[in-house]
């Protein structure tokens, strides 16, 4: 793709632009120094974009696709890779899937349906967001290359595995709820997961509700009860680790990468399908600054889960109402405690009406649902080939 000045006076009286507006809604994404222009762009849909000078370089910070301005939408598309065809989609809906993201992300046309933003930095990695905040590039693992991909709403960045075809997404390593990211969503979680009945119980409301859960159990109950397991995840559900022992913080990296493996092995079995990824993980007691967690999350390419409200601590209605309205999205946990389920029974109108205004849907399908996590960073102009 190309992108060129746009010349003096060259169809800037039908610019519909709203810079100042744009400006706004992109200063969530970029620190904007100046404002470069305005420039024609020819690809798949898109005729103009906006460049601004962020952090000390230019970069496109939105575009115009169809008649309408988004923020950050691509400007890169690699040259080996042309229109999606819709067995390609469909491959990519089926990694996703395998890769433990629930499969109602449906997928779109390329032309039509085009947002979001995702890039390959110079080194050959995606850049993510890590905890605290900072931009990082995650180079490619070993016999690993960095790729995009569209994934229904959003393009998305990720590692093939040089050697078997599979392609992980790049997330973010480390959330809370209340990022940008979240924007819409309440996620519910469950952890621990010890008791089968209030397993069912938590699934029969999502029924209801029409949610679906994300679980962290501890990996002796998914060994216990595997006909549980099935059930969650052939409902669509997310699972994600919390270590077998439910230690506290004392976790080197190698216990880690045995205990984790151990419990894929479980969710494997549980469904019935040797491909299955996890990608959440949530540390007991929320202690990811213990040990080696976040280094091995990090380097695994996983995300730590946290939560913004527990029922049972500080989740009333009013709380979460509030912090709804103030945030725009919130992770909710519960663990497998009968007066946990009894909570959320007895605010079951609550949640539906939230229901009606927040999208309840695992953690995974809220990350990937903006096109994160390389739309943090947005794409130097330069980098197009
Ligand atoms: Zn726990």
């Amino acid at each position: 793709m190309s992108i060129k000045p746009l010349l003096a006076g060259e169809r800037r009286g039908r610019l519909d632009i709203n810079i100042e507006a744009l400006c706004r809604q992109a200063s969530r994404w970029f620190r904007i120094q100046r404002i470069v222009g305005v420039y024609p762009v020819l690809d798949q849909g898109i005729d103009q974009c906006l460049v601004a000078w962020v952090d000390g370089r230019e970069r496109v910070i939105a575009v115009r696709q169809e008649t309408e301005w988004l923020i950050n939408v691509p400007v890169v598309v690699q040259e080996d890779s042309p229109l999606h065809s819709i067995e390609e989609l469909g491959q990519a809906q089926r990694e996703l899937t395998q890769a433990g993201y629930g499969n109602t992300l449906q997928l779109q046309s390329v032309v039509s349906g085009k947002q979001g933003i995702v890039g390959i930095v110079r080194a050959g990695g995606i850049v993510t967001r890590n905890w605290p905040g900072n931009l990082v590039e995650l180079p490619a693992p070993d016999g690993c290359q960095a790729e995009v991909r569209w994934l229904g709403r959003a393009w998305v960045g990720g590692f093939t595995e040089t050697y078997s075809g599979n392609w992980w997404p790049a997330v973010p390593s480390y959330v809370e709820g209340n990022e940008p990211l979240f924007e819409g969503s309440l996620a519910i979680t469950v952890d621990d997961c010890n008791d089968p009945d209030i397993m069912r119980g938590f699934l029969a409301i999502a029924d209801r509700l029409g949610a679906r859960l994300t679980f962290f159990p501890n990996s002796l109950y998914v060994k216990m009860y595997p006909e549980v397991w099935a059930e969650v995840l052939g409902r669509q559900h997310e699972i994600g680790y919390h270590t077998s022992s439910h230690s506290r913080g004392d976790w080197s990296e190698e216990w880690l990468e045995q205990d984790f493996s151990e419990f894929e092995e479980a969710v494997h079995k549980a469904a019935g399908d040797e491909q299955r990824h996890v990608r959440l993980v949530r540390p007991p007691f929320g202690l990811f600054d213990h040990g080696g967690w976040q280094s091995w999350v990090e380097s695994k390419g996983l995300t730590t889960v946290m939560w913004d409200r527990s029922v049972g601590r500080d989740a009333w209605p009013y709380t979460i109402s509030g912090y709804l309205e103030r945030e725009g999205s919130l992770i909710l946990l519960a663990h497998t405690h009968m007066q946990d389920l009894d909570w959320f029974e007895s605010n079951e109108s609550f949640l539906h009406d939230l229901a009606g205004r927040y999208t309840l849907g695992t953690v995974s399908e809220s990350l990937l649902r903006e096109g994160i996590p390389v739309r943090w960073e947005g794409l130097p102009v330069g980098l197009a080939p």
